[in-house]
């Protein structure tokens, strides 16, 4: 590491003690183990003296987003009622964390909702049992990049389907309003 740390006492990594159980109750971002509280989180100890509660308060962005949050991602597997998407920007900051989402496009009644490789907009709904869940129900979530399933060429909207420059293949998409503007991405990353 190059950087200088400038941790201070009141920084704690998961695991670290915080406090005594008998000091205080556990709060946010903790967890007691026999006598002790400890962290579960990477952040700083904030001490609610009015109701003996410790805490751990994390600056740093989460490991997963939140519900609420809009995601662009690559496609990774379709599965018949659902896709992977592994999220590669969460509210149009990059993440390196290659955390994939589900999404469920069985209700679409398209054949091609996405392909494996587009890249798509997804919005968080929920996490549960560890799987985050990604809806593309609206009108600017969806496809924002795609090729020809046919020839790999490259394609053009056309109402709510695609049609393929080079072969005239035309294709269903849930594409999103944003489809064919998303060029502040840098496509060759995805490949
Ligand atoms: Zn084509």
């Amino acid at each position: 590491m190059t950087k200088k740390r400038s941790m201070s006492e009141n920084n704690r990594l998961p695991g670290e003690k915080i406090a005594m159980i008998e000091e205080y109750l556990p709060g946010k971002n903790t967890f007691e183990d026999g006598n002790l509280i400890r962290s579960t989180s990477v952040g700083t100890v904030e001490l609610n003296k009015a109701e003996q509660v410790v805490s751990i308060q994390n600056k740093k962005p989460i490991a997963v987003p939140n519900v609420g949050d809009v995601i662009i991602g690559t496609v990774e597997a379709t599965l018949g009622p659902m896709i992977a998407v592994s999220m590669n920007y969460i509210n149009g900051v990059r993440t390196e964390l290659n955390v994939e989402c589900i999404c469920v496009v069985r209700h679409l009644r398209k054949k091609y909702v996405a392909l494996v490789k587009d890249i798509v907009k997804l919005k968080i709904i929920s996490h549960v049992n560890g799987t985050i869940h990604a809806t593309i129900d609206e009108h600017d979530l969806g496809v924002l990049f795609t090729k020809c399933r046919k020839c790999f060429g490259r394609v053009v909207k056309i109402r709510d389907a695609v049609k393929c420059s080079e072969c005239g293949w035309i294709d269903d998409r849930k594409l999103s309003s944003d489809f064919e503007k998303a060029d502040f991405l840098n496509f060759d990353e995805y490949k």
